[in-house]
């Protein structure tokens, strides 16, 4: 059975991101959303892919493994997560792209994976432009240094630019480090990164993606504005 809540957030979701791309003189069709699945069970998910959705993004892989396969395999799953050398074995095949990349180490895991398997993987580099200690991603100061490691990885596509902001109720205080990631992203095309590496900005949640659209994200990624709260 269709729960019509589902139906009717995503249907919200949409018209708030279309709104804010215009509010920002930007086509609506250039923001994309991925519905963001940790914690949520395979029939909830399966409801939002009834309701037309076919991009999820999961943060851990023993969770996500165990649900991938119990839906439909035209389903292109986003790895979002805080990822470990040791775990990067199980993405390339699973997840058609990874947000999270903040070290060489991690590309390089990626990179070994893909080739022995023969396939290309989209990967984002992640951000810690707050520089707060406890978020993941790479400093912006070493972010010129990672691209130019990762740029040699045949079967790795950079495509752009991941960050978190820090928690905040208020959603206008993440306006500046969404700012600081286009920011960079523009510092990084006039260091000589290709542009075709620095197409997508991967930023907002369910409480800051309108100001995310605002400043110029590419793709949102939206849980519980989808799915309620989790657990
Ligand atoms: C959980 C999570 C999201 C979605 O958060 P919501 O606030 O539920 O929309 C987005 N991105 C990352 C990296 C996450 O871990």
């Amino acid at each position: 059975m269709q729960d019509i809540n589902i139906v009717e957030r995503i249907k919200r979701v949409r018209r708030e991101i279309s709104a804010a791309a215009v509010r920002a003189g930007r086509k609506p069709g250039e923001v994309r959303f991925i519905a963001v699945t940790k914690g949520i069970q395979p029939a909830r998910i399966r409801e939002a892919y009834d309701a037309g959705l076919r991009e999820f993004g999961e943060n851990y892989i023993q969770e996500a493994i165990g649900k991938i396969d119990l839906l439909p395999s035209d389903v292109k799953w986003h790895f979002i997560g805080r990822l470990q050398t040791n775990k990067a074995k199980y993405i390339p095949g699973r997840f058609i792209a990874v947000h999270s990349v903040e070290r060489d180490d991690i590309a390089q895991q990626l990179q070994m994976v893909c080739e022995k398997k023969g396939i290309k993987m989209d990967i984002m580099i992640q951000v810690n432009v707050s520089g707060e200690k406890s978020k993941s991603g790479v400093t912006t100061e070493n972010t010129l240094n990672l691209f130019n490691n990762v740029l040699k990885y045949n079967n790795i596509v950079v495509s752009g630019l991941m960050t978190i902001p820090p928690y905040s109720d208020d959603a206008e205080s993440s306006r500046v480090y969404f700012r600081a990631l286009r920011n960079l992203r523009d510092d990084l095309v006039h260091a000589g990164v290709p542009e075709k590496c620095l197409g997508e900005l991967s930023m907002g949640m369910s409480g800051d993606f309108e100001i995310a659209v605002e400043e110029g994200a590419t793709v949102v990624r939206i849980g519980t504005a989808i799915f309620g709260s989790r657990g």
